[in-house]
């Protein structure tokens, strides 16, 4: 679904099929942990079906690769004294790299998912020395990196006026072992939304980012349908647009150019922007007669545009990240009633703002990275690698975490009603 690049398969230790059974249900275990940080032993007991000698062994074995921590958890009513799950707040970490129109970032994130921003800049096209030295140095176990462009097959096939293109992934990683997977952005913030956001624990959910353009994806039980060569979800270039207007894809009539920033210019009678989302944000921020008009029509192409999408998908949910959310009005609101099939309309699913705002695609980036070293084959590549390499292990990793990031880490875990906004931005 999401491609892994990266090191040369023979530069790196497969663990053989006995091994990677070794480690599944550690593997359920941690899928558990991630879905509900500080359940009881007695409840994943419970949850998947463990004995509890399995349950002993495989919590020890999680401790001892440094997954997990037990804290005692308070007594209910009668019952057995019993221990809670948490992340280990010094635990193993993987990278996400945002790549963004205007900049980048790179996130480190430990079990929680939950990224800190260790380094940023402008525009990676200019600087891939610069994000590989930020990538080199985190002692890290994968790096996923979200990409604002069509990816299919595993490269970025269309990147707009940034030529993403010549991004070189195997040296942002140098001559390591680590992992590398990418995916696109608005796919990533899909998932993020699906693992902790506004879309967690639905069925069925579409999901619509405006940045540049549009993207989104739809998911089912919490997956992104990428399709057949990992490239859908471009739903910014269905041809609900002006056929007049020629996108940068090639195609005519594209609905990514009617609700973005040059769409806003577009209206305004202004030459196209050199940065659209901040250019759009700053539209959305004026009052004057001239601002309102452009925001409206944009408003009403979105909210068109999206009934077409419910009316093809049949959602539970509707998630809009990036932009989106300030798109909605009262045009949004007439168009999007409008367009859904009647029978609809009296019960059209819900239009929920994004939670993760503009962090999603880094922290769908995290947890594409953390679905790969957690799973049976990605804990047992590193057991193996912990074998042949000592000095790989756990505690050198921890050795090659930078304090700053440490200290970020146990901050956050003592003020949990910070918001996601405030610890990355
Ligand atoms: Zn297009």
């Amino acid at each position: 679904m999401f491609p892994t690049t990266g090191p040369d398969p023979g530069s790196r230790c497969e663990p053989g099929r006995a091994a990677v059974d070794r480690w599944r249900t550690a593997a359920r275990v941690l899928d558990a942990v991630r879905c509900a940080p500080g359940l009881t032993r007695v409840a994943l007991a419970d949850e998947l079906r463990l004995s509890s000698a399995t349950t002993t062994e495989t919590v020890a074995r999680l401790r001892a690769a440094g997954w997990v921590e037990e804290e005692r958890a308070p007594v209910s009513g009668r019952g057995r004294p019993t221990t809670r799950l948490v992340p280990a707040p010094d635990g193993p970490t993987v990278l996400g790299l945002d790549l963004r129109h205007e900049d980048w970032r790179l996130g480190v994130a430990g079990l929680d998912g939950v990224p800190t921003v260790v380094a940023s800049g402008r525009r990676a096209r200019a600087c891939p020395e610069e994000v590989a030295r930020a990538v080199g140095a985190r002692g890290a176990l994968a790096l996923a990196v979200s990409f604002p462009a069509p990816l299919a097959d595993g490269r970025v096939v269309r990147s707009g006026e940034l030529d993403w293109t010549t991004l070189d992934l195997a040296r942002l990683t140098g001559t390591g072992s680590l992992p590398v997977l990418q995916g696109n952005d608005a796919t990533l913030a899909g998932l993020a939304e699906a693992r902790s956001g506004a879309a967690a624990g639905v069925g069925t959910a579409l999901t619509v980012l405006v940045e540049v353009g549009l993207g989104g994806t739809l998911l089912i039980d919490g997956r992104p349908q990428t399709g057949a060569h990992g490239a859908a979800g471009e739903f910014g270039h269905l041809p609900f647009g002006d056929p007049a207007v020629v996108c940068a894809c090639g195609a005519r009539g594209c609905w990514g150019p009617e609700v973005d920033g040059y769409g806003l210019a577009r209206r305004l009678g202004v030459p196209a922007p050199t940065d659209p989302r901040t250019f759009a944000a700053t539209v959305l921020d004026r009052s004057d007669p001239a601002a309102a008009a452009a925001v409206s029509g944009a408003s009403a192409a979105l909210g068109r545009g999206l009934a077409g999408l419910v009316n093809a998908h049949d959602p539970d949910v509707v998630v809009l990240g990036g932009l989106a959310p300030r798109l909605r009005g009262a045009a949004f609101d007439e168009t999007y009633r409008a367009g859904l099939m009647s029978w609809r309309r009296d019960a059209p699913p819900p239009v929920r703002d994004a939670v993760h705002g503009s962090d999603a695609a880094l922290h769908g980036a995290v947890a594409l990275a953390l679905d790969e070293v957690t799973s049976a084959e990605g804990l047992a590549r590193a057991a193996l690698a912990a074998e042949s390499v000592p000095t790989a292990g756990p505690a050198a990793r921890l050795d090659a975490l930078d304090t700053e990031v440490r200290r970020g880490r146990r901050a956050r875990r003592n003020t949990p009603e910070e918001t996601d906004h405030d610890r990355t931005g």
